[in-house]
């Protein structure tokens, strides 16, 4: 006769209730009337493995597991051997994967996603699922009929039936994956280039001069389209040239997760020195590990002192070759063209230095730098083709979208059949308008490329919903606990050089054991994009000291959940920082939308004008603060004064109804209007 044990003996030694007990035993199929019910004791002891408190990963655990497993012994060898495989898989991590024994007949074979609900499992067996759920507990896995396992646990269970199992693939990621290239067939390619600089130091001037002069004449017209980018030839050699000079664009594509430009030529007017946004552009080049070669320009104006531009460089960690360092350094006249064949021939140095190669002949992959929506055309995206040759007729995936190539045109207008490495061409025959940045992967054939931009589309969706990778100093703490930060990366701008390097300086000697605090850019000025697309981009946190956002990259923060904070004063900074890696920040206050109504038709009432509104989404409360949005413009904000319904003054009207409302000391407002109403409420940090 086998040990059996009561339920509100059992209930008691686990410090659980008696009828919590009976509920989770009935929930798992088993068939218990009351606490008096008696139960096996091996089924006791799965709930006793269940309940027990979850134990340390250590070599102690490994301990008490093994004395554990004597008190509490399997009812066969199998399910002990089970239970320990699982375990010991969860405890390495394991990758996912077919359990190795070979099987008698010839098995079943299911597909399983990451996790599975236990009836679901069943059906896919082909058992009644009461039969997995006691297969389950005899792993020590207790889950009912609706939830859900993961797929080693599931797996092992439809061992136990004789069903092999197979990981889903997620095609979408496969197709995007990075391809090995066989190093036996690599071949040069163009270097891609991307000229910086500071405004007006002459990117311009320099890649105009570069087009007009090196462009083979041959070709009606030369260059007369922009598309984003364009080639040259130099010497018998091609250069690929980014065309929209900035660092903008490149960290755009960068934070995008790609990689690009291969050499970064960074402009600097010898009559004007290193100014701030060489100073960012040198950031951005070293973030991306990409090698700078420096243009020393306007060497033809009176005033240019080329020694000077050297010596500010070496304060930012260029050191010019003459000076003993490894920086190229070539003067230049970008005006009248004056040591420009120097540079050019600087870069194909320097590409055969980083052996700049491709594969030629694999299926084309690409990223997309420019994309538009043209009236006649349909979407165009311009494309630098990264590896392998891109034909008309291939069918392919871009980001989200997908589409057959229609026709490829080159940087000089002409309809092309195909495209090598580093060739930027503009792809006819997209679903939808790409963005910058995004991959572009050739696939065997247009039903896998639909496969995989729904895939894409639908992750996209998922992104959406939960935009949480990008560290943030509310959950700073939290990730440092994790182990996921090991560095806090900061931008800083601040209003004036020396309040920056104060703000640098402080903040660096936050740095612990645990946490190193590492300023990547410092600059003076508003915060602007493109200081949010670098953060984007290198996952790091924003500090405005004494300046503010504009209202762009305010934008691009939100859409990329980039934390942008700014202070007045140093010691509120440097104590929120601080706070923020032990963990101990204050909530913070953040605005949420709680509903929208839209004007139909207004009312002047003594003292005022009443809005006679429909609320579009949302509600509107009494003691929300509202907005007046006319064509989307802010043209009042304030508190709402009245909100009714016929006669009744309301505390919340919700959407689909109508309602009056009165704006406090507003009567400017029209038939139209869209009043957004708001509240600011306060974030609690999830520790
Ligand atoms: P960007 O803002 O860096 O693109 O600079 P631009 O190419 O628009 O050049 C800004 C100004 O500098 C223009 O008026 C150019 O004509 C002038 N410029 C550019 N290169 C040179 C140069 O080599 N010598 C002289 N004297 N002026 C130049």
């Amino acid at each position: 006769m086998k040990n059996k044990i009561r339920i509100y003996e059992l209930a008691k030694e686990l410090d659980l209730k008696s009828k919590f007990v009976v509920e989770f035993l009935n929930d798992l199929g088993a068939d218990v009337s009351n606490h008096m019910s008696s139960i096996d004791e091996d089924i006791a002891n799965m709930l006793r493995e269940h309940f027990a408190p979850e134990e340390e990963e250590t070599l102690v655990r490994e301990e008490t597991k093994v004395v554990k497993k004597k008190r509490r012994p399997f009812k066969e060898e199998e399910d002990r051997d089970d239970a320990l495989k699982l375990r010991a898989k969860k405890k390495r991590g394991a990758k996912r994967g077919r359990i190795q024994e070979p099987p008698a007949q010839k098995p079943k074979r299911i597909i399983l996603g990451e996790s599975v609900a236990v009836n679901e499992l069943a059906q896919k067996i082909g058992v009644p699922g009461t039969e997995v759920v006691k297969q389950l507990m005899k792993i020590g896995v207790m889950a009912s009929l609706t939830q859900s396992v993961d797929y080693d646990t599931a797996a092992l269970v439809a061992e136990r039936f004789g069903v092999e199992t197979e990981p889903e693939r997620d095609l979408a990621e496969e197709v995007f994956a990075p391809v090995e290239q066989d190093p036996a067939r690599l071949a040069p390619r163009p270097p891609v280039v991307t000229i910086m600089g500071h405004v007006d130091h002459g990117k311009t001037t320099l890649l105009d001069y570069i087009r007009k002069t090196k462009v083979t004449a041959q070709e009606a017209g030369g260059i007369t389209q922009h598309i984003g980018a364009y080639q040259i030839e130099y010497n018998g050699k091609l250069i690929t040239f980014l065309d929209t000079p900035g660092h903008e664009a490149f960290t755009a594509i960068r934070a995008r997760g790609a990689r690009v430009t291969d050499i970064a030529v960074l402009v600097v007017a010898a009559n004007d020195g290193v100014m701030p946004q060489t100073v960012e552009a040198i950031n951005h080049a070293k973030a991306a590990g990409v090698p700078i070669i420096v243009a020393i320009n306007k060497m033809d104006l009176p005033a240019a002192n080329p020694d000077r531009v050297k010596q500010e460089l070496t304060e930012h960690g260029l050191v010019v070759e003459e000076w003993g360092g490894d920086t190229i350094a070539v003067p230049i006249s970008a005006l009248r063209g004056d040591g420009v064949e120097e540079l050019l021939e600087m870069i194909l140095l320097v590409a055969e230095m980083e052996d700049v190669k491709a594969d030629p002949d694999c299926p084309a992959r690409g990223t997309v730098i420019d994309a538009k929506l043209d009236r006649g055309r349909g979407p165009v995206a311009t494309v630098l083709i990264s590896q392998g040759t891109l034909r008309v007729g291939d069918s392919f995936v871009v980001g989200n979208y997908c589409g057959r190539v229609r026709a490829l045109i080159d940087d000089r207008g002409q309809q092309i059949k195909e495209a090598k490495p580093s060739t930027p061409v503009e792809v006819l025959g997209i679903s939808d308008v790409p963005q910058a940045g995004d991959s572009f992967v050739v696939v065997t054939d247009e039903q896998t490329a639909r496969q995989v931009a729904e895939i894409q589309q639908e992750k996209q969706r998922e992104r959406e919903l939960s935009k949480t990778s990008r560290v943030t100093l509310d959950d700073l703490y939290r990730r440092i606990q994790e182990g996921a930060v090991k560095e806090l990366n900061l931008i800083i701008k601040a209003d004036v050089q020396g309040s920056a390097e104060a703000v640098r300086s402080s903040l660096e000697k936050l740095s612990t054991e645990e946490v190193r605090v590492n300023v990547i850019h410092q600059a003076v000025g508003a915060i602007s994009e493109s200081d949010v697309l670098l953060a984007s981009a290198s996952n790091a946190v924003i500090i405005g000291f004494n300046v503010r956002p504009e209202p762009n990259a305010r934008k691009a923060a939100e859409r990329d959940g980039v934390d942008i904070r700014t202070y007045r004063v140093i010691y509120n900074l440097l104590d929120d920082v601080k706070a923020a890696m032990e963990g101990l920040l204050e909530p913070e206050f953040k605005e949420e939308i709680v509903g929208r109504a839209e004007v139909r038709q207004t009312f002047k009432v003594p003292g005022g004008v009443v809005a006679g509104c429909y609320v579009l989404d949302g509600k509107i409360t009494r003691a929300a603060q509202v907005r007046v949005l006319r064509d989307n413009v802010i043209v009042h904000e304030g508190k709402i004064a009245s909100l009714r319904r016929f006669k009744d003054d309301v505390r919340e009207v919700t959407h689909g109804y109508e309602c009056g409302i009165g704006v406090e000391r507003f009567n400017d407002i029209k038939e139209g209007d869209v009043l957004e109403a708001f509240q600011m409420v306060k974030v609690e940090r999830s520790l």
